[in-house]
């Protein structure tokens, strides 16, 4: 309920992320993960695979250099409409990327919203155009938040957004899918997410991890194979998330290519 409080009813228009119809409160109480399936994750060969950001402090000025790092991703990021007649392994679609009025996105200190979501979203599809799966390299593709081709094909659809809360550091990063069947798709690239911010990965799968943002505005311009899902990496408006996720972008990016590379296996 935490995550749909904070969506719903502290946000301020820019920050929201475009939920909106009945679907995205009538799904709230649906479980994201049983406990087999969690244990299964946990235990899975992809968890070994993913690997937490070096533990070092870092300092203002390397805040000021990944700060940098996202306006830049954000300038000259590499988005495109797509081909409607080609499918893609994975669509990954940068928050409401690159509106200047109406759900522009949340505030941090450092940087805004659009820009945080563009630092991960272009280093995972740089790190994703080095692999393969099932033999043939990955088809990545990037867009923003409104100039795509309707009805673009994949197997994936991921959307990466920041949250924001009037109140200070009371949301913590989350994980949403569009529908129960998504869930199982979802349960890697959430273990992703919770060992790149060093958190406890089961507590944040069964806390975190749930159908709350069902009602995200893009899941129905796309059609996807596998599964839709979207992650809030981290509540922008705290500043110890902001610098967490600015300092491990990378890491967050390597291990959510890795993620979707799993994923993607014929199974
Ligand atoms: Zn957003």
């Amino acid at each position: 309920m935490t995550i749909l409080f904070g969506l719903c009813f502290s946000l301020p228009i820019s920050a929201s992320p475009d939920l909106g119809g009945p679907a995205a409160t009538a799904s709230a109480a649906v479980a994201g993960i049983g406990s087999a399936e969690l244990q299964d994750v946990l235990s899975s060969p992809l968890r070994r695979q993913l690997r937490a950001p070096p533990a070092r402090a870092f300092s203002e000025d390397d805040l000021k250099f990944w700060a940098d790092k996202a306006r830049q991703a954000h300038r000259a990021a590499p988005v495109a409409r797509g081909d409607a007649s080609r499918g893609y392994d994975i669509i990954i679609q940068i928050g409401h990327y690159p509106r200047k009025k109406g759900k522009t996105g949340g505030q941090g200190k450092l940087v805004n919203e659009q820009e945080a979501a563009a630092l991960v979203a272009v280093g995972t599809v740089q790190k994703l155009s080095g692999l393969s799966a099932n033999g043939a390299k990955i088809r990545a593709l990037l867009v923003g938040a409104d100039d795509y081709t309707p009805k673009l094909k994949s197997k994936i659809f991921l959307a990466l957004h920041t949250d924001s809360s009037g109140k200070s550091c009371s949301l913590g990063p989350s994980v949403g899918y569009q529908k129960v069947g998504d869930a199982s798709g979802m349960h890697g690239i959430a273990l992703a997410l919770a060992i790149t911010l060093g958190l406890d990965a089961e507590k944040f799968m069964r806390d975190n991890y749930t159908a709350a943002l069902a009602g995200y505005y893009a899941y129905s311009d796309f059609q996807t194979e596998r599964f839709k899902g979207i992650l809030e990496m981290s509540e922008l408006t705290c500043e110890r998330q902001e610098a967490k996720l600015l300092t491990g972008a990378a890491t967050l990016s390597a291990n959510l290519a890795t993620a979707i590379q799993f994923a993607l296996r014929d199974k």
